[in-house]
């Protein structure tokens, strides 16, 4: 009988159980650790950020559905994945040993890396339900008094498609709040080119996306390093295709969603360099 262990209980991690559930039936054991005994939905955040959604509509309790298919599930977290031995720290200073390991913690936010970001700084952030429910405690207010928006995703950042939602969403709800007229929306990125979304674009993303830009007056910043943000304002620079500066602006805001770079999260960044890249992410080889 083999032990098969999957970190992380999200999109990734929960159908990564039932598979494998599913694909070895009742002789295997498989455990679930997660780090939050919750399940939360991370594309519905952008709606909880304008309150088109609450969290008891997006989140609900992992264990029962784990229970009913044999899954036996912690929340303890994992701190330590010592693969050399095939043994987990958790983070209740318990350990667990395995035979296969499933990866599925998703990222570390790396708002840290640039300063004045993300949500313990001045810019909002739609990646958690946590910081989308802070957002709209924001976005409530600057509803009673609005300014100029900026909206994206900043250098590093491996997820562009939720900002261009989110831009569409605060277009939309202004739109219809007849507020639209008062708020210049400005959407800085570090893609080269609006739709690129971090693929070299999707079908005509590039087309399709400048055209509602356009169409709703949405101004873009593409090749953008945010350098700093403070208190109602980003500083950009603008590059070229050789990462030299051509241009830097200073972009008055009274409501921002920026995008974080990503990283490993810690318990896998500090594994051996063998098996994560400088980014803390793990290594894929051809199997
Ligand atoms: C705002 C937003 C909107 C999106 N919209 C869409 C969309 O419309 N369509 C689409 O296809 N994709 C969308 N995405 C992308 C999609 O949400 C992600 O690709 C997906 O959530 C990734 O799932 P995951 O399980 O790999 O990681 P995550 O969802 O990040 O989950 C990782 C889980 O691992 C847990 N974890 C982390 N560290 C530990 C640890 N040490 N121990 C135990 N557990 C740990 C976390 O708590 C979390 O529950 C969106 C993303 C965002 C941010």
């Amino acid at each position: 009988m083999a032990h098969i262990i999957i970190i992380g209980a999200s999109t990734g991690g929960l159908p990564s159980a039932y598979e494998a559930r599913e694909a070895l039936g009742n002789e295997h054991d498989i455990t679930v650790v997660s780090n939050t005994p919750v399940f939360h939905f991370v594309p519905s955040n952008p709606w909880i950020a304008v309150g088109w959604r609450e969290r008891k509509e997006t989140a609900f309790d992992i264990e029962p559905y784990l229970k009913k298919k044999n899954i036996a599930f912690t929340s303890a977290g994992v701190d330590e994945i010592r693969a050399e031995s095939n043994q987990l720290l958790l983070g209740d200073g318990s350990t667990l040993d395995y035979d296969y390991l499933i990866v599925a913690t998703g990222p570390k936010l790396a708002f840290d890396e640039i300063e004045g970001l993300g949500p313990e700084g001045h810019t909002e952030s739609i990646c958690s339900i946590d910081h989308a429910e802070q957002a709209y405690e924001h976005w409530q207010e600057f509803m009673k008094n609005p300014g100029p928006i900026v909206i994206g995703a900043v250098q590093a950042a491996s997820c562009y498609g939720p900002a261009y939602e989110f831009a569409f969403i605060l277009n939309r709800v202004l739109k219809k709040a007849k507020l639209r007229d008062q708020v210049p929306i400005t959407f800085v990125t570090a893609e080269p080119y609006i739709g690129h979304l971090g693929l070299g674009g999707v079908g005509d993303s590039n087309g399709l996306l400048e055209s509602e830009f356009k169409m709703n007056d949405i101004k873009w910043i593409t090749n953008a390093k945010v350098q700093k943000v403070e208190a109602g304002k980003m500083f950009v620079e603008q590059v070229n295709d050789n990462a030299e500066t051509i241009k830097t602006h200073e972009l008055p805001f009274d409501f921002s969603m920026m995008l974080p770079a990503f990283k490993g999260v810690d318990c896998v960044a500090n594994m051996s360099e063998e098996v994560v890249n400088p980014r803390g992410f793990i290594k894929v080889d051809e199997f």
